[in-house]
């Protein structure tokens, strides 16, 4: 799988996250977040809860986070051009792997791009204002 990522294409991968909305942590139809017993656990020890308050508040069907009605990721912190993760040190394993290696299925979608396309060329430079 990693032999067809294209390098310059990863590299602008990584650009598009610093200013992306962050879509990857939202719930997109088709798209669900996964929890494992160990992603469980390694946020209650950062959040110094217990496994069962950590389901208890954040979590719904068993397996993923509850979201907010933005469809956004209750640990889905704003900030001023992109939105991060606040609990970034303790997410997820699917949070740490997602894209995969390979390039971001959401920047082919082209209302999405639009959105954080003027971001990236702002910080670039590309943009006089
Ligand atoms: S949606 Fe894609 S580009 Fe945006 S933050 Fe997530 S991985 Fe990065
Ligand atoms: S845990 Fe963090 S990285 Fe994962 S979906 Fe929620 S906000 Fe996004």
């Amino acid at each position: 799988m990693t032999d067809t990522a294209q390098p310059t294409e990863m590299g602008l991968n990584r650009v598009f996250c610093n200013y992306c909305p962050a879509f990857c942590c939202y719930r997109l139809e088709g798209s669900i977040l996964l929890l494992t017993a160990t992603d469980i656990n390694r946020l209650a020890r950062h959040l110094q809860l217990g496994d069962g308050e950590v389901r208890k508040r954040y979590i719904e069907n068993r397996n993923t986070f509850k979201v907010r009605e933005d469809g956004s990721c209750v640990f889905l912190s704003n900030g001023k051009l992109s939105k991060r993760c606040s609990v970034h040190e303790a997410r997820p394993q699917q949070c740490r792997d997602f894209p995969y290696d390979e390039p971001c299925p959401y920047l082919h979608r082209e209302d999405l791009l639009a959105e954080i396309y003027p971001r990236v060329e702002k910080s670039m430079g590309l943009q006089s204002e």
